[in-house]
């Protein structure tokens, strides 16, 4: 089996931008931006999606990351957006529950 790329990322077994990280989470830049900022907050433990998490503390951890990596990126006040998307239909293409944040420009509704 090849191994989890976010949890690659998180044991710093593969490189990443890592803009914050704590015993619970991190965050580092997407490697291919589709905004000025766009960073993906992650559990360091391996959840594969929401529907799998079972966290209620975690969650808000994660929740929290996104709005501290957020006003560090200067986007707090102009407004971003904080996406999860969830399995196939939801365009989920890895599977290790990451929350995208998004900003730096205006963003479209609804999404395609
Ligand atoms: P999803 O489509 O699962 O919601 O989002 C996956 C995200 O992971 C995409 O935005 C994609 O650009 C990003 N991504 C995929 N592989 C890597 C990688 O190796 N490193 C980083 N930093 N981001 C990645
Ligand atoms: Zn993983």
């Amino acid at each position: 089996m090849p191994e989890c790329l976010f949890c690659a990322i998180v044991a710093g077994r593969l490189p990443a931008t890592i803009v914050y990280q704590d015993e619970a989470v991190t965050a580092f830049q997407d490697i291919n931006p589709v905004a000025p900022t766009h960073i993906l907050v992650v559990p360091n433990r391996h959840i594969a999606t929401l529907n799998d998490l079972d966290d209620a503390e975690l969650a808000g951890r994660l929740l929290m990351t996104c709005q501290r990596v957020a006003r560090e990126a200067g986007i707090v006040d102009a407004g971003y957006r904080v996406v999860n998307n969830v399995g196939s239909q939801g365009g989920q293409h890895v599977y290790h529950i990451h929350l995208h944040v998004l900003g730096g420009r205006r963003l479209a509704w609804p999404p395609g």
